[in-house]
């Protein structure tokens, strides 16, 4: 199961804590859509034979709702023309609530968008606001009646929690109003002040604080028992789903699959060696791709470290018994090093799969780095 994923990096503003790679220069969206199609069709070749039918293409960024109908049904083309794109292929959008309405989205659904992201961070515009976000409640509740009303029903938002002047009970709210709908799939993440961003720098000037750890753990217990109540399967650290619908593009980063990634800052893994494409939108628009791209090859150490991480962030955990197969010689190490995090409560072992306890979630990301091989 391969992937295609599409970095568009342009938003109409910064978000307040958003350090992700993106432009405000709109005005370029066209040359940059142009070397984009050239990309796309230069590396028809990337993906081995063997692992070469894509069942997921994911539009992300940045904003890739700010991209017209034509130019993404140009994209998509260009896709089918040079990749085996299967006929049953996840193809999502990440969407901002302020750039669409009913006819963008019938639009998106009639050129083969199945599945919708919407970017709704929190049903409450003192939170919207605060944060730096473009849209309100209204447009909130708006747009995700018309993607519905538009023919999605693979249909999933982005949450926001842990936010600094908000509290346990707001967030439970936040999770009621999404229960209303019969939304497929939820991530939510916690808030990290980043330098280099708005908040980074309120930070420095002593004028926000992120919240305590305690509060954070609350939270991250309440926002699991309440989607666990409203019938969502918390399969990922930060991602739940409803009836099977996990995200494809996620899955396939967890499970190693290979995966192509066009645009600038994107990511690609041929299933041996990793590439990365330069976060350099004028780089890319002047001279194309290739001026910007680096790779590895990812040793045994890297390959092992990277399946702990994915797999041990999921529900599922990671199977022994690959590792066994496939790293026969960090695995002595491995098994005595993970005894004291079992003893401890934090890590179980049932059928051949190692995963993180109730306990051991919440802080599953140090007791990764803890077993990594150095
Ligand atoms: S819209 Fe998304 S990518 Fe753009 S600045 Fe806001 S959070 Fe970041």
């Amino acid at each position: 199961m391969a992937g295609i994923y599409i970095h568009v990096p342009f938003c109409k503003s910064r978000c307040f804590y958003c350090d992700f790679f993106k432009s405000t220069k709109l005005q370029l969206r066209n040359q940059f859509l142009g070397q984009l199609l050239n990309e796309l069709s230069e590396r028809r070749d990337f993906f081995p034979s063997t692992d070469n039918v894509i069942e997921s293409v994911y539009f992300g960024g940045g904003t890739p709702s700010l991209i017209a109908i034509e130019k993404l049904e140009e994209i998509l083309n260009i896709i089918r023309k040079n990749y085996f794109l299967s006929d049953f292929a996840e193809i999502t959008i990440e969407a901002n609530p302020d750039d669409l309405n009913l006819k963008y989205l019938s639009g998106l659904r009639s050129i083969g968008f199945n599945r919708i992201s919407l970017g709704i961070q929190s049903f409450f515009d003192e939170d919207l606001t605060k944060m730096g976000r473009r849209h309100d409640s209204i447009q909130s509740r708006r747009v995700i009646d018309q993607t519905y009303n538009a023919g999605f029903e693979n249909v999933g938002i982005d949450l926001i929690y842990g936010l600094p002047w908000s509290g346990e009970e707001k967030f439970s709210q936040n999770l009621k109003i999404l229960n209303e709908y019969p939304l497929k799939h939820l991530s939510a993440y916690h808030l990290t002040i980043e330098p280099g961003t708005q908040f980074g720098r309120e930070k420095k000037r002593k004028k926000l604080f992120e919240i305590e750890e305690e509060q954070s753990e609350r939270l991250f217990w309440q926002l699991h028992n309440e989607a666990e109540k409203m019938g969502f399967d918390h399969y990922e650290i930060s991602n739940f789903c409803r009836d099977g619908l996990f995200s494809r593009h996620n899955t396939s980063y967890w499970t190693g699959k290979s995966y192509l990634g066009a645009g600038p800052g994107a990511h690609s893994f041929d299933g041996t060696r990793r590439y990365w494409n330069k976060s350099d939108l004028n780089q890319y628009i002047e001279l194309g791709y290739k001026s910007g791209i680096s790779n590895e090859i990812l040793t045994e150490r890297d390959r092992f470290n990277e399946r702990l991480m994915l797999g041990l962030r999921t529900k599922r955990g990671v199977n022994m018994i690959e590792l066994r197969e496939y790293y026969p010689g960090f695995m002595d190490n491995f098994e005595t090093h993970i005894q004291k995090w079992i003893q401890q409560g934090f890590l179980q072992q049932w059928d051949g799969m190692l995963f993180g306890t109730r306990k051991g979630w919440f802080v599953i990301d140090g007791i990764i780095e803890d077993l990594f091989e150095v």
